[in-house]
């Protein structure tokens, strides 16, 4: 019989990401994935601030990995008739110092 601290349930993202700082503070975790294999699609390209500091808790830095750069400027959608649908402001660094627009690949950003 096992014994686990923490029961993880899914194994998208976020319980990737939990299960891999949870380890890292030394709780013994266990992990539960409806599917064998991760969700084959990319389902995201843009990261703020507050998920780089925690990327940078799991030890890759946004600033030296070679698939995470910068996005240093405004967002702007629009509808076919150019009227404005949201703005975005994704220039400069963020409070916890990492740039408030970080663009990513995946899937290497999975594996
Ligand atoms: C087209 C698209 C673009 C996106 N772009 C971005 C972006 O640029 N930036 C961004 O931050 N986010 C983006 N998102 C959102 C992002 O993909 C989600 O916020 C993220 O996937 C959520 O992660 P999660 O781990 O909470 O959930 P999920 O990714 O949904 O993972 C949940 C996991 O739990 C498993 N599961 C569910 N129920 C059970 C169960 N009962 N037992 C066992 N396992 C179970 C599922 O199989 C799955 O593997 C985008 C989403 C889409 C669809």
């Amino acid at each position: 019989m096992n014994h686990f601290d923490v029961a993880v349930v899914g194994y998208g993202p976020i319980g990737q990401m939990l299960a891999l700082l949870l380890g890292a503070r030394g709780h013994r975790v266990v992990v539960a994935e409806k599917f064998p294999e991760p969700y084959a699609m990319p389902r995201a390209v843009h990261a703020d601030h507050e998920v780089a500091r925690i990327l940078q808790q799991a030890g890759v830095r946004p600033d030296t990995s070679p698939i995470i750069g910068p996005f240093d400027s405004m967002v702007e959608f629009r509808n076919a008739a150019r009227e404005t649908l949201l703005e975005l402001d994704w220039r400069g660094l963020g409070p916890s110092g990492w740039p408030v627009g970080n663009f990513f690949s995946q899937p290497e950003g999975t594996r």
